[in-house]
């Protein structure tokens, strides 16, 4: 009798196993899922918002473990979605719209199955040098040495792009490819002459610099920014206030693009729509991370979407 009562618990303990392994007690087999958002330096904006992300969809959606990745930001990250290494990521708009169209540097290797979630906030172009440096506009770059951004960042482009305007190509400067860390640390060094930074302002790697040095961050003229907008439409007019960092002169007249989070055409429309309802319905907590969080909308992040929007995210901003 025994016997058999044992042989009962076992032939249960066996099918169940085996259920289980088929998948058809999904309930309880849950696993988690892992979800990573490539975001950009240490010193920049994408990284601790993207952290700010990552943390809202852990908290909200019981079934996913989100994080963070660091890169060299923008360009390198439209890769890593390409290549299905990550399944979110903070990219400039400029950048989205030239990979999804193989267009710019992405000539020959179009990325179509890049989708969009949404837009979120204005990434400046801000060009900074040493109030001592004898640089005031950017045609004195000529002849210096640049930090233009990370090998890899959308920041990269922007300056290669904005020198263009000015007639000046990277043979006319020396182009250092440095994160917004090492280009602070190089320009407080004297290493390099001026740094190329495209993030929400403030940037924690110029207020740093600013409060140990006297900065100066240039204008882009009304020339140079009808001779951009003819080849590139992203770029828009903004100002930087005077306030924003320590003993500024004034205002700064300067360009910007927009940040947006990206994924691809392959990643589960559950998961994109509860990340992006996550993010979208708790974004005073963002804002309460970077000032640049503050900008995010719900009534304005589907403007000027550079991508084909995805399944997931159209199903929460109900497109
Ligand atoms: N927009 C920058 C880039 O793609 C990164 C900005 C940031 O890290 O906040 O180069």
């Amino acid at each position: 009798m025994l016997k058999r009562k044992w042989f009962c618990c076992l032939a249960v303990l066996v099918l169940f196993g085996s259920l289980l392994a088929a998948g058809i007690v999904p309930v309880l087999a849950q696993q988690r899922t892992f979800v990573t958002i490539a975001t950009g330096g240490l010193a920049g904006v994408y990284y601790p918002l993207g952290g700010g992300m990552a943390r809202l969809i852990t908290n909200a959606v019981d079934y996913i473990d989100a994080s963070v990745q660091s890169t060299g930001a923008s360009v390198s990250n439209v890769g890593l979605l390409d290549r299905g290494n990550v399944e979110f990521a903070l990219i400039q708009n400029d950048i989205g719209y030239y990979a999804a169209t193989g267009t710019e540097m992405f000539a020959g290797r179009a990325m179509p199955n890049l989708r969009g979630v949404a837009m979120l906030y204005p990434e400046t172009i801000q060009i900074v040098t040493l109030a001592g440096s004898g640089i005031h506009s950017v045609a004195d770059l000529a002849g210096r040495s640049v930090a233009v951004g990370a090998a890899g960042s959308g920041t990269e482009a922007n300056a290669r792009q904005i020198l263009a305007a000015y007639g000046l190509t990277y043979e006319d400067i020396s182009p250092d490819y440095l994160s917004f860390a090492e280009a602070a640390s190089n320009l407080r060094d004297r290493n390099v002459d001026a740094a190329f930074l495209t993030a929400g302002f403030p940037t924690a790697a110029v207020t740093d610099l600013a409060t140990s040095l006297d900065i100066r961050v240039l204008d882009v003229s009304e020339e140079a920014f009808a001779a951009l907008t003819e080849n590139y439409p992203f770029y828009t007019r903004v100002t930087i206030p005077e306030d924003t960092y320590r003993n500024m002169d004034g205002d700064v007249s300067t360009v910007a693009v927009m940040a947006m989070l990206a994924t691809h055409a392959d990643v589960d429309a559950d998961i994109v729509y509860e990340s992006t309802k996550a993010i979208f319905d708790n974004l005073s907590d963002l804002a309460n991370l970077h000032s640049a969080g503050a900008r995010i909308s719900l009534e304005r992040a589907q403007e000027g979407q550079p991508l084909e929007l995805h399944e997931g995210a159209a199903r929460y901003f109900g497109q």
